[in-house]
């Protein structure tokens, strides 16, 4: 297996170009799983680990633009406060090392429906920065994602970025697993209000053959809150209001039945989820003017 290792973009670029066939490696935290159980075994590695145009962060106007080495550590550590529901779902994956060395444009590249930052990226409208020698394109996040572990990304595509807004607005996450640390969501819920754009968004994890958004639920709670005044008012939202949008998010659901769970649990799960989620956000909303 050759092992290529580009100390920058351009040279990894190349070497994609090149070698299509390559595997990019970042953290390993999902590629060294499945080379230690001999799943694949790649014709040639290429670590990006030393690409440090990939390693960064940084604000560009009301958005940021996080490079897809960035680490979950370093989100919960320096992004908690603009992105809040990536940094909670990153607070969420596996341990400490994991954390430390699994990067966000590693679980766009695994593309698994359980990734955790797909939900959050999902809900803020994010979109994927891919490259390649050819040039730069961005994808809405959720035309990124095709299938189970499948995405856009071509052969000779790098995913350089995520783009999403700095958050306006309360943001949150929550993740069902059968314990409380180092597992893969049984199904997870991302939520995001935006009151500058009265845009509600949702993103559904380990539910689907993809990350999936919960568009109906999206509709219903913006027309709630245009219709009573409540993103102005900031006051009480109905219990049945909050009902209705949690069994909209478990509609949207397209489970199966696997190891981790059957499809009437995901199916309830969600709902609990989406109504508990939005109970939080809600009551953060609210208790901001005050
Ligand atoms: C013990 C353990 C616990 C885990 N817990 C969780 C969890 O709770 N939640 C969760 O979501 N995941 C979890 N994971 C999975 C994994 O940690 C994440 O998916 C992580 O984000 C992968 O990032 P990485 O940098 O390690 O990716 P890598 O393993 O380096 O790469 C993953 C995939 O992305 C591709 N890739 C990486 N970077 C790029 C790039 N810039 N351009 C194009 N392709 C790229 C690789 O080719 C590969 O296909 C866990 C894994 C382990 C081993």
């Amino acid at each position: 297996m050759d092992f290529l290792q580009p100390t920058s973009l351009p040279a990894a670029l190349e070497a994609k170009a090149e070698r299509p066939e390559a595997l990019p490696i970042a953290g390993g935290t999902d590629v060294m799983v499945e080379l230690n159980f001999d799943r694949g075994r790649p014709p040639a590695i290429l670590d990006l680990t030393r690409v440090a145009e990939l390693a960064d962060w940084d604000r560009d106007g009301a958005g940021c633009r996080l490079g897809a080495g960035v680490t979950y550590t370093r989100a919960i550590e320096e992004l908690a406060a603009a992105l809040p529901g990536l940094a909670l779902a990153a607070r969420t994956v596996g341990s400490p090392q994991i954390r430390n060395r699994g990067t966000i444009g590693g679980n766009l590249g695994s593309a698994s429906p359980a990734g955790d930052c797909h939900p959050p990226l999902l809900a803020t409208g994010a979109e994927v920065e891919l490259v390649s020698v050819a040039g730069t394109r961005r994808l809405p996040i959720q035309e990124f994602f095709t299938g189970p572990k499948q995405s856009a990304l071509r052969p000779e595509e790098l995913i350089a970025a995520v783009h999403l807004p700095v958050a306006g607005g309360p943001q949150q996450f929550a993740k069902i697993g059968t314990r409380n640390a180092m597992v893969i969501a049984v199904c997870s819920f991302g939520l995001a209000l935006d009151p500058e754009r009265r845009r509600v968004g949702t993103g559904i994890g380990s539910a689907g053959p993809t990350p999936l958004r919960a568009e109906d639920a999206e509709r219903f709670l913006e027309g709630v809150l245009d219709e009573e005044g409540l993103w102005e008012s900031r006051g009480p939202l109905g219990e049945a209001a909050a009902v209705r949008f949690g069994e909209l998010v478990a509609a949207a659901a397209r489970p199966i039945d696997d190891v981790r769970g059957t499809v009437a649990y995901r199916v309830h799960a969600l709902g609990v989820l989406g109504r508990r989620t939005l109970a939080w956000a809600w009551d953060e909303y609210g208790n901001r003017r005050s």
